[in-house]
């Protein structure tokens, strides 16, 4: 049988198909983008094709077109049996990958104040999915359920309880990142008694403390904007400064957009991509120097924070876009913290596959891991488990 994965956003949808009989084998992966912005354009293996995408069920349409011309190569699409969802918000009802039904969508559509970008497109995969693949099963994978074994002392803020609840709690974010990426630690390291830090660094970041496979307490909050100094997003801020802003008269749609898109490596070095960081790292800008020693000064922090709260730690493990690919940002982010156990061979940090992905030293008493990460593989074996139930 075959999962398709569909990861619809706002303005793109992204899809990867895999063959699902022993283990998952990914077959081809693609990306339409631009949905709704005149030209579109869709990706798939080594085709591109430009056309109008007004919509998300344009989007469908197109892949669902291009399997049927591309039968030969990837199998029928009659062979799918179940379509993979990622669904960024699963509030508190939301555990596990769960089968679509009426009921799922109308909760899914319930929790669309808390996620008001992503959910809704989510939903619209799930919907154009069903019409274009109606023989398969649809389920839906969310990104807060890893985090939804976090304790009530560690997701739970201490403002009255009529807020609490209404549901404003910490949800936490990244977790099919997180979830893979940690059960590819407890692979690597032969083991699952595990104390876990794992460091999403993307555009987008968290981090979590993980521990024995479960999620203990993780960076984001309510939202995505807690934690860590992200591309366009602010991190931790002292609450006072919203209600400051607020008060001068300052809009909530202008406060949102400079907290979300106006904040974070772009507000202090002009670009939100580390590539340019570093660049001007390397030409000695202090600007640059600045926007690094903030953003891995906070990442150093809460390094500390979780080792206090797992009583120590067993491995680091960094992931996603800067993750994987900035030695530089993991080099600082461990800075100091030999007196931890922690401590990187800078050689190895420079070339991570070359040593299997670990880039400690042979001092160091907790393991530094660099792993890809394949939220889209995450989200195909929690569906073929699901399915070796269900089908
Ligand atoms: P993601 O959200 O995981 O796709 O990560 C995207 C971010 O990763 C980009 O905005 C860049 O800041 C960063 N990135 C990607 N490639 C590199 C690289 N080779 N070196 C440093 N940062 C990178």
């Amino acid at each position: 049988m075959k999962i398709l994965v569909i990861n619809a956003g706002s303005s793109s949808l992204k899809f990867e198909l895999f063959d699902a009989t022993k283990e998952l084998k990914s077959r081809l992966r693609g990306l339409a983008e631009r949905i709704g912005e005149g030209e579109g354009i869709f990706h798939a293996a080594d085709t591109e094709i430009t056309a109008p995408i007004p919509d998300h069920q344009a989007a469908m349409r197109i892949l669902k077109e291009y399997l049927e011309e591309n039968a030969e190569k990837f199998g029928s699409p009659d062979e799918i049996r179940m379509v993979g969802h990622r669904v960024v918000h699963g509030g508190n009802t939301f555990v596990e990958p769960t089968l679509i039904t009426n009921r799922v969508k109308e909760k899914i559509r319930s929790l669309f104040h808390l996620a008001p970008l992503h959910n809704p497109a989510n939903l619209k995969g799930i919907e154009m999915a069903e019409k274009f693949f109606p023989a398969a099963k649809q389920v839906a994978v969310f990104d807060t359920a890893f985090h939804q074994s976090i304790p009530e002392r560690e997701h739970r803020y201490a403002i009255p309880g009529t807020y609490y609840r209404q549901g404003i709690r910490q949800y936490g974010f990244h977790g099919i990142s997180h979830q893979y990426v940690s059960r590819k630690a407890a692979e690597l390291l032969g083991r699952n008694d595990l104390r876990l830090i794992t460091l999403h660094l993307g555009n987008g970041a968290s981090m979590a403390a993980v521990k024995n496979g479960k999620s203990m307490a993780t960076t984001m909050g309510f939202g995505p904007l807690a934690g860590l100094v992200m591309g366009t997003r602010s991190g931790d801020i002292d609450p006072s400064v919203l209600l400051y802003l607020l008060r001068g008269g300052m809009s909530v749609d202008d406060l949102d957009k400079m907290l979300n898109k106006q904040s974070g490596l772009k507000a202090l070095f002009g670009s939100n991509d580390m590539r340019d960081v570093e660049a001007g790292y390397a030409s000695g800008d202090p600007k640059a120097r600045l926007a690094l020693n903030i953003y891995t000064g906070r990442i150093r922090k809460y390094i500390g924070a979780y080792m206090a709260l797992l009583s120590g730690a067993d491995a680091l493990v960094f992931t996603a876009g800067i993750g994987e690919h900035s030695a530089l940002v993991r080099e600082k982010s461990v800075e100091g913290l030999d007196f931890a156990g922690i401590e990187i061979d800078k050689q190895k940090n420079q070339n991570p596959a070359k040593y299997g992905g670990e880039v400690q030293s042979a001092r160091s008493k907790v393991k530094i891991l660099v792993i890809p990460t394949r939220e889209e593989q995450e989200i195909a074996r929690q569906c073929l488990n699901l399915a070796h139930e269900i089908l």
